[in-house]
């Protein structure tokens, strides 16, 4: 089985982005959405599959601009100035080739506030042209409905600590899934991604991971492609939603529990300094991770049950994530 630990990991992950956030100039006003973000820290992790969806529906550059309209009931995608041009079904369209084309990428970054880009939702004008309501572009919303387990985020969105650890933990994850267990028959290969993602989970929904666990624990039951399926997605939905300090707490206490036999009282002590200070707020989640590590690190084999735990190491140090939540 290939390994999750990005340490050892040398290969970027596929991620979809539009396409003017890499800067090209490809928006209907000739311009971009450049977003340093993604090219100077995530291009050295991710390996960008960009689209821009109105383009490659053959809309050129410059181009009339689009907008979100309700026809009916129906959110459309109509030109601002000429109504008769209409591209919904073209968008739609191209996020299915899209993703039949690049069913590697283990996530998306979109450009917030377009008409085909939009993940989180747009102005929809009614069409006399007042503003009517909000709803997602095009594309995106065909994309996540097609996919809702892929991890997908808004590029504006990233810039906050801990959305961006959120999305890239999901992404690292995903790709993990796609790499040892999308294309298996193999339940044990569900059974160790479950097992390795135990704490990961508990740090996200004591619910969820609870569920989780039924459903693994229940293998039998159900035909194994219905099982993955239904795995995937409360497993994505679960570690997609946000996390908190107390979550985060009670993780590391129960991470903290493995040790309390091989380490001294003094170690204990500073173990459960580093978790106070963390919620407190004193600092970071990376020192309390960090000390767990390096105590798992001396007194576990590297095929520890502890040692394989995603959540002590879900992507790579020098993105620095931890240190900004
Ligand atoms: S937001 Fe999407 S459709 Fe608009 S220019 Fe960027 S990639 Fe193209």
């Amino acid at each position: 089985m290939k390994s999750n630990n990005p340490e050892t990991s040398i290969t970027k992950i596929p991620v979809g982005i539009s396409e003017c956030l890499l800067g090209s100039a490809v928006r209907y006003n000739g311009g971009h959405k450049h977003s340093k973000l993604c090219t100077k820290e995530l291009s050295g992790y991710f390996d960008f599959v960009p689209t821009c969806p109105e383009v490659s529906i053959g809309l050129g550059v410059p181009r009339e601009p689009i907008r979100l309209v309700n026809i009916d009931g129906e959110t459309r995608v109509r030109g601002s100035d000429d109504p008769s041009i209409d591209v919904t079904d073209a968008l739609k369209e191209h996020a299915h080739e899209y993703q039949q084309k690049n069913q590697q990428i283990a996530g998306f970054i979109f450009t917030q506030n377009s008409p085909s880009c939009g993940l989180n939702p747009v102005k929809v004008y009614h069409k006399n042209g007042n503003p009517l309501g909000k709803d997602q572009g095009a594309f995106a919303k065909a994309i996540v409905k097609h996919a809702p387990y892929l991890p997908t985020e808004e590029a504006g969105r990233l810039n906050d600590p801990l959305l961006r650890e959120t999305f890239v933990t999901a992404v690292y994850t995903y790709h993990d899934w796609l790499e040892n267990v999308a294309n298996t028959d193999k339940k044990r290969a569900l059974v160790e991604f479950h097992a390795r993602n135990k704490y990961r989970l508990m740090s996200h929904s004591i619910q969820g991971y609870k569920n989780l666990g039924n459903l693994v624990a229940n293998l039998k039951d159900k035909r194994f492609e219905e099982l993955k399926s239904e795995y995937l997605l409360e497993f994505m939905a679960t570690i997609k939603s946000p996390t908190s300090k107390g979550l985060h707490c009670n993780t590391l206490e129960h991470v903290q529990g493995y040790l309390k036999k091989r380490i001294t009282a003094r170690e204990k002590a500073q173990l459960h300094d580093s978790i106070e200070h963390y919620r407190k707020g004193y600092v970071p989640l990376v020192v309390p991770i960090t000390l767990l590590n390096h105590y798992t690190k001396i007194h576990f084999s590297p095929n520890a049950y502890i040692r394989n735990q995603t959540y002590l190491q879900p992507h790579p140090l020098e993105l620095g994530l931890h240190n900004g939540i």
